[in-house]
């Protein structure tokens, strides 16, 4: 028997749409590179990603052409987030913070056409230009400045755009594409499509996941061009909310600023983002009057559950989330179950650390040697994920087959565990695990305990070879400015909290941790520079 129900895609172009009629009235403010604020409304964003894509089908886009953009999060950001896909093309966001080389090379195998770039980004664009061959080279002027010849002027071409004319779309159709940030590897890349992206900002939207209301006002932290800020502009302008887009900005005091301001509701970035606003916050706790209960989503890599706690001294509540650039990213969110309720403090924390639940359509499993692992709290088992927002392949590169399995689940390369409820909890990567005398030491349990002691910045552990144990665990440790702490007392810090075979073997000192583009720590690096340290 056969449904009755209309086939209406699900696409871009109704959101857009969406936007534009119900929310006109509502704001998106954007930090600009000189720090003041530009402002503008929904109806103005409608207007002018309609006449981005106008300009860019006169510019002879066609279905499917990738239109690369190099540039902050801002309002002509967000314009090309809808005008780009609604005029059947492609959204390709780079990486700002990657090496030059790596980013010709990523637009270059994306096979991108044309490129929108912020002018203040243009020395960076010069650094790979000859590498390149993007057709036109759109330039948003942020700072007022002349557009260098060459160039198409970014205002000049919306000014001077056509009538849109909404071409047909299907729910299939690609609508954005994002390179792995490349912490494990080459950048291989995602292509995500209307469908996914809008079951993506819908799912976002619920209630036990953001809960994000038209009365709510976002600021997106994490970058545009890294996995579509975590698909937060795509459910804003789902539900209409207001818009606080930090520009080039992210430091503490720039952020908690916007964040008073702008009376931000919810805030989305990763741990070393919300590290830095903490110490701001402790530094100068009268400061800043910030909106009650504001909520911090908290992913990319593991929030320590110290900091959750600083936090909540604050009246500020952190959201736990994992995901990857993979599944859109939303893979887990972490909310307190009906059935959890009257846990002791403590046990709620120790559930709020965890990264979360699947949201709906999401499913989650460990699979150990002997199949899937248990959901008891203890098994530890490789994360393996599907669903309508998971990628079943990488772009252009069909032999990349290895990370799903022939019963269709994409293998994370992350080590979790599920407990009774369903709460996941990321133990570690697959190549950061410290694998001692045969038994598996987590060495994001070791961080997080680690960053809780008053005297720790940061700290990273990490396996180093052994002659006996194969493996044994090395902790690198930054501390606060003006703060002192001996390994020995650190080990006793750790000591109460593990089994004895846990315990570092070596407790060093740094002045910094080497971090990635998205701001995760570097292992590799380190596992390089100590590979000899026990052996
Ligand atoms: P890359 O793989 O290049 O680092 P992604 O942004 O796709 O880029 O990163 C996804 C990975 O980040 C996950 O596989 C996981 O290892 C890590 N990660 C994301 N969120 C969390 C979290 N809340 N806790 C621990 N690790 C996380």
């Amino acid at each position: 028997m056969q449904g009755t129900m209309m086939d209406f895609p699900l696409t871009l172009a109704h959101v857009l749409g969406r936007a534009g009629q119900l929310f006109g009235a509502t704001e998106i403010v954007s930090r600009l590179p000189d720090k003041s604020l530009h402002r503008q409304r929904y109806a103005d964003f409608h207007r002018r990603a309609k006449a981005l894509g106008a300009a860019l089908q006169k510019l002879g886009l066609k279905k499917g052409d990738r239109v690369a953009t190099l540039m902050w999060n801002h309002y002509a950001h967000l314009e090309a987030y809808f005008g780009i896909p609604c005029a059947g093309g492609v959204l390709h966001t780079l990486n700002l913070r990657l090496h030059p080389d790596d980013i010709a090379y990523i637009a270059n195998h994306a096979g991108d056409r044309f490129l929108i770039v912020d002018d203040v980004l243009l020395p960076l664009l010069e650094k790979f230009s000859a590498q390149v061959k993007f057709e036109r080279v759109i330039v948003v002027p942020l700072t007022g400045a002349a557009v260098p010849q060459g160039c198409d002027d970014y205002e000049q071409l919306l000014a001077a755009a056509p009538a849109f004319v909404q071409p047909a779309l299907d729910e299939n159709d690609a609508a954005g594409m994002c390179y792995t940030s490349g912490t494990t590897g080459k950048p291989k890349g995602v292509v995500y499509t209307h469908r996914s992206i809008v079951l993506h900002a819908l799912a976002t939207a619920t209630v036990d996941v953001l809960g994000l209301s038209n009365r709510d006002s976002l600021c997106p932290v994490v970058p545009m061009f890294h996995v579509n800020a975590w698909g937060l502009p795509f459910s804003a302008a789902m539900t209409g909310a207001k818009l606080a887009f930090p520009g080039p900005h992210l430091d503490a005091v720039n952020l908690l600023d916007l964040c008073q301001d702008e009376r931000v509701t919810l805030s989305a970035g990763v741990p070393t983002i919300w590290m830095g606003m903490l110490q701001a916050l402790q530094k100068e706790p009268k400061r800043w009057k910030l909106q009650n209960n504001l909520r911090m989503v908290c992913g990319g890599a593991a929030a320590p559950e110290s900091m959750i706690r600083a936090f909540d001294q604050f009246g500020m509540r952190v959201i736990h989330g994992w995901g990857m650039t993979e599944t859109s990213p939303l893979g887990a969110i972490n909310f307190i179950k009906r059935e959890l309720e009257g846990l002791s403090p403590d046990e709620e924390y120790a559930v709020r650390a965890k990264q979360g639940v699947p949201p709906p359509f999401v499913e989650l499993r460990t699979m150990s040697e002997n199949g899937e692992a248990p959901w008891d709290g203890k098994a530890m088992g490789e994360l393996q994920v599907r669903g309508p927002w998971v990628a079943a392949g990488y772009h252009e590169l069909p032999s990349e087959t290895d990370q799903w399995t022939k019963d269709g689940w994409f293998r994370t390369g992350d080590i979790a565990i599920l407990d009774q409820h369903g709460y996941m909890k990321i133990a570690d990567r697959i190549k950061d695990l410290v694998k001692s005398g045969g038994e598996w030491i987590s060495s994001v349990d070791l961080e997080n305990a680690l960053v809780a002691h008053p005297a720790v910045l940061e700290a990273a552990v990490i396996a180093a070879p052994h002659p006996k144990w194969d493996e044994r665990p090395l902790a690198v440790v930054v501390l606060k400015p003006g703060q002192s702490a001996t390994a020995e007392a650190l080990r006793e810090h750790l000591a109460p909290l593990f089994a004895k075979f846990w315990l570092p073997d070596a407790v060093l000192f740094a002045d910094a941790i080497p971090k990635t583009s998205t701001g995760k720590m570097l292992k590799a690096t380190l596992r390089e520079q100590y590979q000899n340290y026990f052996t």
